[in-house]
């Protein structure tokens, strides 16, 4: 793992990127083929900047307040920015989501399907959608449960919303591969291409097993307070 507070923002971007090629490439896979979205929550414009200057282009976030407070001023400066919201998110919030992210990854509720499509319908925008699996069953974890997955999936699908895979988090301190396999498999069965799997402790195992794009923040800006 790379020592995030001794390195330069461009330092820590390379070693990444090539440890994501290389898990890339030992799973048969282009190094292109796995957007690394760097998690930049609770990091401010400063700490930002140079990830940005040094050729990175997608973000997440996990707070839409948070986020709306930051990005657009970000960018002004790089229109080609991809923004991805990663949070858990509150039905409430639907309509300033869509307005400002490219891409949300926490779909797992019949509630929050109706509030995205609705918010989609009046926006006239689509961000790509990821349906979360609580992929542990864990009870304190965000996501729906794998039984729920088909009607979650074909109510979203009937509404309308732009699926374009599912995301995860493995259950903490245990072998995430598993978990990951569980993912892939399940995605594969709903005809699901994208995976977004993998933060700073295990994208690279996420990579090998087909993660089409990976959540890394710590290995990139160092320690959240
Ligand atoms: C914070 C967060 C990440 C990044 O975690 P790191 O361990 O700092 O890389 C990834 N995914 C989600 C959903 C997050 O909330």
């Amino acid at each position: 793992m790379p020592q995030p507070e001794t390195q330069t923002a461009a330092e820590r971007l390379d070693l990444v990127r090539t440890a994501l090629a290389r898990s890339a490439a030992l799973g048969g896979r282009k190094a292109d083929a796995v957007e690394l979205i760097a998690i930049s929550k609770t990091h401010e414009a400063g700490a930002i900047l140079p990830v940005l200057e040094a050729g990175q282009r997608s973000f997440g976030e996990n707070r839409v307040q948070e986020a709306e407070a930051k990005w657009p001023a970000l960018k002004a400066l790089y229109p080609d920015v991809r923004l991805h919201l990663v949070g858990q998110l509150q039905s409430n919030k639907a309509a300033q989501a869509v307005a400002l992210f490219d891409a949300i990854h926490g779909v797992d509720r019949p509630s929050l399907v109706t509030a995205l499509a609705a918010a989609m319908a009046a926006a006239g925008k689509r961000p790509d959608c990821y349906v979360q699996v609580n992929i542990g069953e864990e009870p304190q974890k965000g996501g729906c449960a794998i039984a729920d997955l088909p009607g979650l999936l074909d109510q979203a699908r009937g509404a309308g919303l732009p699926v374009v895979g599912l995301m995860a988090v493995p259950p903490a301190d245990v072998e995430p591969a598993p978990y990951f396999a569980l993912l892939a498999e399940q995605a594969k069965r709903h005809g699901l291409d994208g995976l977004s799997m993998g933060m700073s402790g295990d994208y690279e195992t996420a990579a090998l097993i087909g993660a089409t794009c990976v959540r890394v923040g710590t290995a990139l800006f160092g320690g959240r307070r």
